[in-house]
């Protein structure tokens, strides 16, 4: 028989672009592991709120995956951060659709707080065991960001129920381990750690050279790339700052040659201040800087296209203020080009260092100048670093990897689970929450 997964994704659709505010990580995720889990036998439904109103309710989207749209607030496109007052009439589309549909799902997945909140309450409805992965989590978030965390006030209370009301959490990982038991007070037992990963068919290292021919780029340049959303807390600022001091450096010691700088990312294809505010401060910033002619926006592109800009780069870099998981040094690593990155979160856990690229710290523009300017300056100790990262991912970050585990874990819990004779009598587990968000409703239009 045929498990059936009803895997919750808001905001993040496998069908969205990548690389824009919203878009990201958990896209791929999502994509990846639905497709995964499907070649092991598993049926999944992506349930994600329907924003754009030229997609149909229900895709097909690949082999035993369908994408569904499910109608919550106004068909448009909105940011995340806005869909929590819709989660109640997410939950209740989600559940028409299933009774529409006349099956039961074996299993739910939930992404993010928000699918997590709506994981547990369904759950709780359809005596469905639940497994659920934060992909970043509020208390982090508030603690980087500050005032500019734009969360809803709800945000770390709802994800303190889900953490008690789901079966199993996964952890991409130890970092994020240890904020689901120190932050949250998550139970060892439920945690599972299962590391995102990368399609090493499509990050795949061509030459150099060849690389640059297609994207038009200096073959005797010396490059760094950045790979994407163009955001404050991915602290592209820290590059070109770090891009200006080794820039003065050179200078200083009579050198003339100075690396680009190359931005792939932002919220459309041609690199726009107006779409992307982040590209505007970095393009001022660079300029009183006296690097605005060494940095270059190439606006965002699509994934089967980034092999090309990582390949052609001689050092990738990422340098985040925090990072729950960070796709952005595995695809470099699976590209052979060695990544600097701040050592936070994912990266710390992803970056062998010193053997497939740097750890620096984070909000240190000195020290990622001295790591950049160490890899620029060694093409062996690059090419070992390359060699090494290709390596590193072929052997543990694979999405086959991670849908081998995915697949073993919702097994456990489908052998564990004994489902209530009287499902609903327990109402809804995530009580608060749901009382504040169905009073928000109230006040918005929908
Ligand atoms: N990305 C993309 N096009 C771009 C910029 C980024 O497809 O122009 C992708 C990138 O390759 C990666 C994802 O967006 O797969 C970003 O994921 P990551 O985990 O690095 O960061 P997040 O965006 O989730 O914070």
């Amino acid at each position: 028989m045929t498990h059936r997964i009803a895997m919750i994704s808001e905001h993040a659709s496998p069908v969205a672009l990548l690389g824009g505010v919203d878009a990201g990580g958990q896209n791929v995720y999502v994509d990846a592991v639905s497709r995964g889990v499907a070649a092991l036998g598993y049926a999944a439904d992506v349930f994600t709120v329907h924003t754009d109103p030229a997609l149909p309710h229900v895709i097909d989207w690949a082999d035993g995956v369908r994408v569904i749209n499910v109608p919550a607030g106004p068909a448009s496109a909105r940011a995340k951060d806005a869909l929590w007052p819709h989660m109640p009439a997410f939950r209740d589309g989600i559940d028409r659709f299933r009774r529409a549909q006349g099956q039961p799902y074996d299993l739910i997945h939930g992404n993010f707080w928000m699918s997590g909140w709506v994981a547990a309450e369904l759950g709780r409805r359809w005596s469905a065991p639940v497994a659920q992965i934060f992909h970043a989590t509020g208390v982090t978030k508030l603690r980087e960001q500050g005032a500019a965390d734009t969360s809803p006030g709800e945000r770390i209370a709802v994800e303190r129920a889900v953490v008690r009301a789901v079966d199993r959490l996964i952890a991409q990982c130890p970092a994020e381990r240890d904020e689901l038991l120190d932050d949250y007070d998550a139970r060892p037992e439920r945690i599972a750690l299962i590391p995102s990963a990368v399609d090493i068919a499509r990050y795949r290292p061509v030459p150099q050279a060849e690389a640059r021919q297609r994207l038009g780029i200096d073959p005797a340049a010396e490059v760094i790339v950045y790979v994407g959303r163009v955001v404050p807390r991915k602290d592209v600022r820290n590059v070109v700052q770090a891009l200006a001091r080794l820039k003065r450096a050179r200078l200083a010691s009579g050198a003339s040659a100075i690396p680009t700088l190359i931005v792939v990312g932002g919220e459309t294809e041609q690199p726009d201040p107006e779409a992307t505010p982040e590209i505007g401060v970095l393009q001022a910033l660079a300029a009183d800087l006296g690097v605005a002619g060494d940095v270059h926006f190439v606006g965002r592109h699509q994934a089967d296209e980034l092999y090309r800009w990582y390949s052609a780069a001689d050092v990738a870099v990422t340098t985040p203020w925090y990072e729950p998981f960070g796709l952005t040094p595995l695809e470099a690593m699976a590209c052979g080009t060695p990544v600097v990155g701040s050592s936070v979160g994912g990266i710390s856990f992803t970056i062998a260092d010193g053997e497939t690229g740097l750890l620096v710290p984070p909000r240190d523009p000195e020290a990622l100048a001295a790591a950049l300017e160490r890899l620029l300056g060694d093409s062996g100790f690059r090419e070992r670093m390359g060699r090494a990262g290709r390596a590193r991912v072929m052997r543990s970050f694979t999405w086959q990897q991670v849908a081998k585990h995915t697949a073993a874990l919702y097994d456990d819990l489908l052998g564990q689970h004994r489902p209530s004779a009287e499902p609903h009598r327990h109402g809804p587990l995530v009580a608060l929450p749901a009382t504040i968000a169905e009073r928000r409703i109230s006040g918005v239009a929908q």
